[in-house]
């Protein structure tokens, strides 16, 4: 039988062919034992007959009394329906008596064929045969009110069976129901309508199981679809804290980075501060010591030249005191923007030294190279004093020394026998180069 098919369907079709097969073979075996007791019960009425008849034909064949037996044997046929055919023979094969019914021939059913044989009564020699025909039609009515019997018997089976359909198809219906409810039902829409019943059948058993499962099932659907919105609550939460927290982390980076960039520009204007002049933005005397003093140990490791230029503005005091001191401060700012342009390798460095005193220091620099900056210092400042728009003249007198210094000389000399060289200018005259080699 086929997995496609229903339980159902699968119990009616083997109750009705365990049914049919059960009434075939019970009406089976009963009618062919009815037949062969009905067939039986024929031969033995037939054969009883001609018993009961072959005497009286043996005395009178043996008298040769023709006529009495014709008319005894006439009777007998005229009273009993049932023979179809009687013939009477003598052992010569001589017809005494033939009797042969129109139904003989007409009949369906094969009647049933009898020979007997004629024997004298004193000596029991074979004197003749009777044969007979003998009609199974009470047989044949016996077997048709069987069959109709059976016929019956199959329609009340029928109908049985039918009623069996009925009453499976009504017993099978609440189990039907529930599995299509159970293959509708979502958890989520809660949508199980069948109830809990009383009482004992299999199908209420079933039916209280699975009510009892499905509202497990629901209970459960609830609580998580519960904690499931409390979970989500907490993440709404948590994710709000961590959002604030990161607004403020944020904002609190952005502080620390503007506090930080403040400061740096505040060191850096310090370091500024500390490390150049306010008035002309040249280095300070502090950080030309510091570079003189490195420059001088290089070149004293590597015995190479190193050339100081000491510039002091000529009788600046008299400038102050004609012009003004606002006027005098604006001199130094030009006066250290010269001097800067004078400045061009990487090396070189110019500071301011002292109120109108300024000084080179040219590592790696012999004297010529010196000397040459110290020209340029005096070409560049004699173009401004003849530019139309200078009110204010401006000379400088400079003192220049260089050496390649010994490990045993000292670093002061070099700046001291600059100073002297300026002096030097001073006293001849001012506006001039004094040189000053070591
Ligand atoms: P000399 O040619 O001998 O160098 O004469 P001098 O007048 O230049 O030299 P002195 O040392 O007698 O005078 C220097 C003057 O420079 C005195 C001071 O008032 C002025 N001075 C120093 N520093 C500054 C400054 O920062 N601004 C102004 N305006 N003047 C200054
Ligand atoms: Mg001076
Ligand atoms: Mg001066």
């Amino acid at each position: 039988m086929s997995r496609s098919l229903s339980l159902s369907t699968k119990i009616i079709v083997s109750v009705t062919l365990f049914f049919f097969l059960a009434l075939g073979t019970i009406t089976y075996f009963n009618y062919t034992s009815m037949q062969n007791f009905a067939k039986k019960s024929e031969e033995e009425k037939s054969e009883q007959l001609l018993n009961s008849i072959e005497p009286i034909i043996s005395i009178n064949m043996f008298l040769g009394m023709d006529d009495p037996m014709r008319d005894y044997l006439n009777k007998i046929v005229n009273t009993t329906p049932m023979i179809l055919k009687l013939t009477v023979k003598d052992i010569d094969g001589k017809v005494h008596f033939s009797y042969i019914s129109p139904r003989y021939k007409a009949q369906n059913i094969s009647p049933i064929e009898l020979r007997h044989t004629i024997r004298d009564k004193i000596m029991f020699k074979p004197i003749g045969e009777i044969e007979m025909a003998y009609s199974n039609a009470k047989y044949s009515e016996i077997v048709d009110r069987y069959k109709h019997f059976s016929f019956q018997l199959l329609l009340a089976a029928l109908a049985l069976v039918l009623l069996l359909i009925i009453l499976l198809k009504k017993a099978l219906t609440p189990l039907k129901e529930l599995a299509n409810e159970l293959k509708s039902y979502d958890p989520i829409k809660s949508n199980f309508s069948k109830n809990r019943i009383e009482g004992e059948g299999e199908i209420r058993i079933i039916q209280n199981a699975v009510v009892d499962m499905v509202e497990k099932i629901q209970g459960y659907t609830d609580k998580l679809f519960k904690l499931n919105l409390e979970l989500e609550k907490k993440v709404k939460e948590r994710t709000e804290t961590i959002e604030n927290t990161n607004r403020q982390l944020r904002k609190e980076i952005e502080e620390r980075i503007r506090a930080e960039e403040a400061l740096k520009y505040a060191n850096k204007m310090l370091e500024k501060l500390s490390t150049t002049d306010s008035l002309t933005g040249l280095y300070n005397r502090r950080i030309f010591e510091q570079n003189f003093n490195k420059y001088w140990k290089i070149a004293t490791r590597e015995r190479r030249p190193i050339s100081v230029i000491l510039c002091d503005i000529d009788h600046f005091k008299k400038i102050n005191d004609t012009y003004g001191h606002q006027a005098g401060d604006e001199c130094l700012r030009e006066f250290a923007e010269i001097l800067l342009k004078c400045v061009r390798r990487p090396m070189d460095m110019v500071a301011r030294y002292g109120g109108e005193e300024f000084i080179f220091i040219l590592p790696d620099t012999p004297l010529p190279g010196a000397v040459s900056v110290a020209n340029e210092i005096q070409d560049m400042l004699r173009k401004r004093n003849e530019h139309i728009k200078t009110k204010i003249k401006m000379t400088t007198s400079i003192g220049i020394s260089s050496i390649v210094p010994n490990k045993w000389d000292e670093s002061r000399i070099l700046i001291q026998e600059a100073d002297r060289a300026l002096y030097d200018a001073k006293k001849r005259g001012r506006n001039r180069i004094v040189i000053n080699p070591l």
